[in-house]
């Protein structure tokens, strides 16, 4: 293996603030990156929605 860095990327779900629904996942450092919201199209709305960055539990 090569360099031992301590990898801070971590999967997220992005969350709609408006319905709750989890649409998304992405990757988002953590170190730079603790918290994002983004604007992204929501299925269930159907109109682009606020979300946030929730962490995967699992
Ligand atoms: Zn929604």
């Amino acid at each position: 293996m090569a360099a031992k860095k301590k990898t801070w990327r971590i999967t997220v779900a992005m969350q709609c603030k408006e319905c709750g629904k989890t649409g998304y996942f992405t990757n988002i450092n953590k170190a730079t990156t603790p918290k994002l919201e983004l604007k992204k199209y929501c299925n269930k709305d159907k109109k682009r929605t606020l979300h946030a960055s929730r962490e995967k539990l699992k």
